[in-house]
């Protein structure tokens, strides 16, 4: 059982610090997901709704003008925001609904803080005609009342949680108490790659496509491996997606891009924050401080373990942009290349305007498009006005 017990850790991080009842049901999860990860029939269908529902393979593009514009690196972006529904969300919720129906669920509940990830279940629970219900912080609901819509729309059921600060926070006890009470025919599909064990790592692996695709298409176009790879980093999973296939390829940069009123990696330390331990912003007592950021996706005061790893081992960088960049760079990919990105991937792509000049023409980055932008385009409309 030695391999079972290290499962879950990342040096110091991730592992489970829930109350027995909730480690039970992750138990369970924990031995379904390693069953099922390696299964011929579970990755067929996968494979089956990632071609035919998402639309995937998603392009590897390259940006020309972008390129000629900062004048160094070839800038290649990962279109991810041309999957189905707009985002990398769609993959981590496929591969977890399979999941779920593998289990024998009747039923799925998610928890959502801008609404981003609430949409994504709905989604797929409808077309996979399971019963959805959404937590949501009661003052996300109101900011985000075409998000609620939306979700009714797809026949979500969401739930405005009035606990506490009415935030994602409240959001996630509701969900994890639910799934307690009712685990024996409800399945708890998690949003990032954040959280208790396995999620962490079950999440990892269903993005870790992005990687797989991007690596064999950069391969085929360049005849070599990417100087670097640069994500956006909230919860860290569109990031771990995208570095998942050149970990152990040590001489590819990979590249974090935190918002730097939300730079958790950056600013924060170690501390134990939703059931796992990871590097959190925190204040001298060790409450998870208050972050701002423009993209509402990026508003987290933790982030992942494997990053908080990847960090300290130093295998991985991680920087921040200010939000003038961040709304630079969603203009200037816009004019440049026809591409409006989410503010979220803006981060990504605020550095990549930094970094290419930095480099030879004979390097090449590739920059994750995590998702569409827009949804953006009201905010950054009041913005700039
Ligand atoms: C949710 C979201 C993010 C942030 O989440 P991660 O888990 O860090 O990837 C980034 N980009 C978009 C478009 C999102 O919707």
């Amino acid at each position: 059982m030695e391999a079972t017990e290290k499962r879950g850790f990342f040096g110091e991080f991730g592992g489970s610090q829930v109350p027995a009842d909730l480690q039970k049901v992750l138990d369970i999860l924990e031995e379904q997901f390693y069953h099922f990860k390696d299964d011929e029939e579970f990755n067929k269908e996968l494979n089956y709704y990632f071609t035919e529902y998402v639309g995937r393979k998603s392009p590897l593009y390259f940006a020309e003008n972008l390129t000629a514009k900062c004048g160094g690196a070839k800038i290649y972006l990962k279109r991810e925001d041309l999957n189905h529904t707009g985002s990398h969300k769609i993959n981590n919720v496929l591969g977890q609904i399979l999941l779920a129906k593998r289990m024998g669920a009747k039923r799925v509940i998610a928890e959502t803080g801008a609404g981003q990830h609430g949409v994504a279940t709905a989604t797929v629970c409808a077309m996979f005609g399971m019963d959805c219900t959404i937590y949501m912080g009661a003052e996300d609901t109101k900011r985000q009342a075409l998000n609620v819509f939306r979700m009714e729309l797809l026949g979500a059921k969401v739930v405005a949680v009035e606990k506490g600060q009415g935030r994602l926070k409240e959001a996630v006890d509701e969900a994890f108490a639910d799934l307690v009470e009712n685990y024996d025919h409800t399945f708890y599909l998690l949003g990032s790659a954040v959280g208790p064990h396995p999620f962490p790592s079950m999440v990892k692996h269903f993005q870790a496509v992005i990687s797989k695709e991007s690596k064999e298409q950069h391969l085929a176009k360049e005849g070599k491996l990417p100087t670097a790879v640069i994500a956006c980093v909230g919860g860290g999973s569109n990031a771990i997606g995208s570095f998942a296939d050149y970990i152990e390829d040590k001489e590819v940069r990979l590249i974090g891009v935190e918002p730097d009123k939300a730079a958790s990696i950056t600013e924060g330390r170690p501390g134990d924050l939703h059931g796992f331990r990871c590097i959190v912003l925190q204040d001298e007592e060790g409450n998870p401080l208050p972050t701002y950021s423009i993209a509402a996706g990026l508003d987290y005061p933790g982030v992942g373990p494997e990053h908080s790893y990847l960090h300290t081992i130093g295998r991985a960088e991680y920087v921040t942009v200010s939000n003038e960049e961040v709304l630079e760079a969603f203009q200037t990919l816009s004019k440049v290349e026809g591409i409006i990105p989410a503010l979220e991937s803006s981060h990504a792509v605020a550095h990549a305007l930094r970094l290419a000049p930095t480099l030879s023409t004979d390097d090449s980055i590739i920059v994750n498009i995590s998702g569409r932008g827009d949804k953006d385009v009201e905010q950054v409309f009041n913005m700039l006005k």
